[in-house]
């Protein structure tokens, strides 16, 4: 099981490299190893590779979000397409500080996911709503993208402040 990168760790920022032989054993350790840290964060909605503490993570996400609790959706090298319709709606990161942040984040309604499955076989397929809120949040972390980054000027000033005012109380702490 991985430890989950906190924000600001600068790695969140690193794009994961893309899966070119899905049957390498450091692929499908990979995997499994995101399914077990998954299962170990009942709270979280999916874990994308580049969040956790791995040296060279991969474009995998696993999701369990809106999915029956022992079979995670496994995404491996997803590609988003055919983006249509909005939805504004509340968000959160399990690498921000998930439960005292969060804030309204625009995404597409509507998005055509393209991946493979853990057996290299092809997905494809339309996700809507929530899932689609969920597939995009976790193709942005692959692409070194946190959600913070989609607020709007106003939203994201009000949420660093209180990030900034926690990591302070933290490190009186220490
Ligand atoms: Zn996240």
């Amino acid at each position: 099981m991985a430890a989950i990168l906190s924000y600001p760790n600068p790695r969140l920022h690193k794009p994961a490299q893309w899966v070119t032989d899905i049957h390498d054993k450091s692929v499908q350790s990979m995997i499994d190893d995101m399914l077990a840290t998954l299962k170990q964060h009942p709270t979280a909605a999916a874990f994308a590779a580049n969040q956790l503490d791995y040296a060279h993570p991969y474009r995998i996400t696993t999701i369990h979000y809106g999915r029956d609790k022992h079979s995670p959706l496994i995404l491996v090298n997803p590609e988003l397409s055919e983006h249509t319709g909005e939805r504004t709606e509340y968000e959160a990161c399990m690498s921000v500080y998930p439960n005292e942040c969060g804030d309204e984040v625009k995404r597409f309604f509507r998005v055509r996911v393209k991946a493979l499955d853990r057996e290299g076989k092809p997905l494809d397929f339309i996700a809507e709503d929530y899932l689609a809120k969920c597939i995009q949040h976790e193709v942005d972390h692959l692409e070194g993208i946190v959600y913070l980054q989609r607020l709007t000027p106003m939203r994201f000033k009000r949420i660093k402040q209180k990030i900034d005012k926690m990591q302070k109380a933290m490190s009186r702490k220490k």
